[in-house]
């Protein structure tokens, strides 16, 4: 039997809206970086995806090189989409990226207008849609000009290939001038995707007054910083974890220094009564100039333990002071 999605979704989650448009994003979105491609089994993607959609998790965060092989990850989304979301295509939010190296020859990644725009096509045939909601700069290019990349932007915006154009990774003068071009071409810039968690807090410094200055949504990613601070690598690496895996997490690269410092907001999470997991995405909500928190799971139950977070965005400010504490000692 075909899968029948909970009538009381949109009751669940909690949704922002981001920056100065009409889009409301949910609290909590998911990333399909990892955990989903052909290396993994279809079946568990597909019920985290249907989970997640079951929750008011209707925010898919992609790109072209997320799975192995590169492409993969939009394809088996893609699949899921047509076997069990295809009635309920507009009620998802779609995203994609462009910018990394994903075929031979000097137009193979990067950010100029050959490379955006045919990256973009690909995508859209991996996924099997005929747009995206939102298209993402990867990353920006130090070799394209970037009055070059937001032209392309705004090309696949008046193509209808994409309702929104975004950025990922770009410093705050980039994300000023993005904003501007794309203002000035009439096709303005959604929102930035930068990296942000207790581990990794760069973007306090200016990236968010930047975003909440130009009135952009903020959709920030890795908030567990890839499962370190969930807790689950303090007595070593899980079998079938992450770092087990050796590709993109290595704990020797995270510290012991670092684990400590995880082992040690152990006690602010279990006196708010969260797992590690959850303090890290509810602190990660906390800052209102944050639109969503984009997290990746490997399982059901990741998620729903995970979901749990959203409710409890507000600390007191001992609460802080106690995590800051923590994550300096
Ligand atoms: P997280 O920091 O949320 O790490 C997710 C991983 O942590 C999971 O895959 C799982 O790994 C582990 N985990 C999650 N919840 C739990 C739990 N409750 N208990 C134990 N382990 C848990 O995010 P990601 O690094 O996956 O990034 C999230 C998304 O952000 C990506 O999917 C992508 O969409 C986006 N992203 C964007 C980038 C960009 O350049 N714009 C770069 C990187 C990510 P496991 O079980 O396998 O150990």
């Amino acid at each position: 039997l075909g899968y029948t999605p909970d009538e009381n979704r949109y009751r669940r989650s909690h949704y922002r809206r981001c920056g100065a448009s009409g889009l409301k994003l949910p609290a909590l979105s998911l990333g399909l970086w990892y955990s989903f491609g052909d290396d993994f089994a279809l079946d568990n993607q597909r019920s985290i995806i249907c989970r997640a959609f079951d929750l008011g998790i209707n925010h898919f965060d992609l790109a072209d090189k997320y799975g192995r092989p590169d492409g993969s990850a939009e394809e088996s989304f893609g699949r899921i989409l047509r076997t069990e979301l295809a009635a309920h295509r507009d009620e998802l939010l779609i995203s994609t990226k462009a910018g990394y190296p994903m075929w031979p020859g000097p137009y193979g990644g990067g950010a100029s207008r050959k490379h955006l725009l045919a990256g973009l096509d690909q995508s859209l045939r991996r996924l099997g849609v005929d747009h995206v909601d939102v298209f993402y700069s990867h990353r920006p290019d130090p070799d394209t000009p970037i009055e070059e990349t937001m032209l392309a932007l705004s090309t696949a915006a008046r193509q209808g290939k994409i309702r929104y154009p975004a950025i990922s990774s770009y410093s705050p003068e980039g994300t000023r001038h993005a904003a501007q071009i794309l203002h000035e071409l009439g096709t303005p810039l959604l929102l930035h995707q930068p990296e942000y968690s207790m581990l990794n807090r760069g973007i306090e410094r200016d990236l968010l007054d930047t975003v909440a200055e130009l009135n952009i949504g903020c959709a920030t990613f890795s908030p567990l910083a890839q499962g370190v601070l969930t807790g689950k690598y303090g007595d070593g690496v899980p079998d079938g974890s992450r770092a087990g895996q050796g590709r993109s997490l290595s704990l020797q690269k995270v510290g012991d220094e670092t684990l400590a410092r995880v082992r040690a907001l152990r006690h602010v999470a279990s006196r708010r009564g969260q797992s590690l997991a959850q303090l890290a995405l509810s602190w990660a909500l906390r800052d209102d100039r944050i639109t969503s928190v984009i997290m990746g799971v490997s399982s059901v139950q990741q998620l729903d333990e995970n979901f749990a977070a959203q409710k409890r965005a507000e600390f007191t400010d001992l609460e802080l002071k106690e995590i800051d504490d923590c994550l300096s000692a």
